[in-house]
């Protein structure tokens, strides 16, 4: 498993030891090509949909009989690690590979997928492949620009694929579970010195621009009574917002960027314009955030003499992943002999939008120091190995059962 994890990193390996292999760019496609030979050379039927999706299909089971799909991305952001992603897609080689070697026969289809463009950094277009895998129009997305000035159709048919043929990669409807190793981006496994997570729920977020307008005026001359200050103002909400969710279980509030005008030492801000970003497990938690956000700017607005301008800039329902599945992931480990803990996922996933259409479960190796989306990324190669020994568990009991 390291190994191959290692090899997988020298596609797109820079010299600062990250792995750039954006969306839709020669280095992904390399990948592919790395990870496809290897699925091939196990009898899987090796394909890369009309999304840019790779797909290793080993048929078995009755005509008709729904797919277990295992695996990740192997996109990366810019000089990311070598685990984000490409872990998920080498385990699911890897427990397959365990599988065939003591002659495991499946009663359904299994498929290995590396969803493309889970990222979304190059195009904003994040979790693309498994949106277009799930039936979602993209379309809409084509005229996206990346950093380098090429659109996002553009970008596709550089590589061979037109965006309007992306709708044919839909093909959830012959699905009947979905699973994903991922590791955990967050320190929780560490400190508690657990070796698998076992993923309850994807968090949903809600994130917001705000603009509150004051009025720019003399710093020195403007009585602390009289002044209509946008940043005291701005800076009133983030702190509420943050004592908000530190009271609350499993959710976060985020400022994560601020600009004020005019600008000046000696100048009272007029305008502070920033952004929130709130996340909860829950829908009903989540409802309550954009709840909190709307009233504590209002209020603090109206209290500090300002003209509030909210907007919701991006919206997405939290997930609670299947029950039975989550179960079967707690059981594989335990046999395996792994310490366990539930948790929620606090990033985003592939099975976030899978999971909306068929049954998924997530587990999460630890991330030392939670450090993710950086040559920093580190998990050590027992954890890797173990987590791709519950898997192989987990895909031999849903292999079983017949959907
Ligand atoms: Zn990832």
């Amino acid at each position: 498993m390291y190994a191959s994890l290692a090899d997988l990193a020298r596609i797109g390996g820079g010299a600062d030891g990250g792995v750039t292999r954006v969306a839709w760019s020669p280095e992904l496609f390399d990948a592919y090509a790395w990870a496809g030979e290897r699925m091939r050379t196990m009898g899987l039927e090796v394909e890369i949909d009309s999304a840019g999706n790779l797909l290793g299909r080993w048929s078995a089971g009755p005509v008709g009989s729904s797919a277990v799909v295992v695996g990740s991305h192997l996109d990366t952001v810019p000089s990311g690690g070598r685990f984000d992603g490409a872990l998920g897609v080498v385990a699911a080689i890897h427990a397959v590979r365990v599988l065939k070697e003591e002659g495991f026969e499946p009663d359904r289809p299994l498929w290995i997928v590396a969803f493309m463009d889970e990222e979304g950094t190059r195009f904003n277009a994040a979790l693309f492949g498994s949106r277009a895998f799930t039936g979602e129009s993209l379309t809409g997305l084509g005229d996206r620009m990346g950093t380098d000035g090429v659109s996002l159709r553009e970008a596709m048919a550089a590589a061979g694929y037109e965006l309007d043929r992306a709708g044919e990669a839909c093909r959830v409807g012959r699905v009947g579970a979905y699973l994903e190793l991922h590791i955990e981006q967050g320190p929780v496994l560490e400190s508690e010195g657990v070796e698998i997570g076992v993923v309850t729920s994807i968090v949903g977020l809600r994130g917001y621009r705000v603009r509150l307008t004051g009025e720019a005026n003399h710093a020195g001359t403007t009585p602390m009574g009289l002044r209509r200050d946008a940043l005291a103002g701005a800076a009133r909400i983030a702190l509420e917002l943050r004592e908000a969710a530190r009271a609350r279980a499993e959710t976060t509030a985020n400022v994560g960027r601020i600009a004020v005008e005019p600008g000046g030492a000696n100048v009272v801000p007029g305008l502070a314009d920033f952004t929130i970003d709130v996340r909860a497990t829950t829908v009903e938690g989540l409802g309550e955030l954009e709840h909190l956000v709307v009233e504590s700017v209002a209020r603090i607005a109206a209290e500090e003499g300002l003209g509030p301008d909210v907007q919701q800039t991006f919206a997405l329902d939290p997930l609670e992943l299947d029950p039975a599945l989550v179960s079967a992931v707690e059981r594989a480990a335990a046999e395996e002999g792994a310490s366990a803990m539930r948790l929620p996922s606090g990033a985003g996933h592939d099975a976030m939008i899978v999971g909306r259409h068929v049954p998924a479960a997530m587990l999460f190796v630890p991330s030392h120091r939670g450090i993710s989306h950086s040559p920093e990324e580190y998990s050590s190669p027992e954890h890797v190995e173990l987590g791709m020994r519950v898997l192989a568990r987990v895909l031999r009991s849903t292999l079983r059962t017949d959907g």
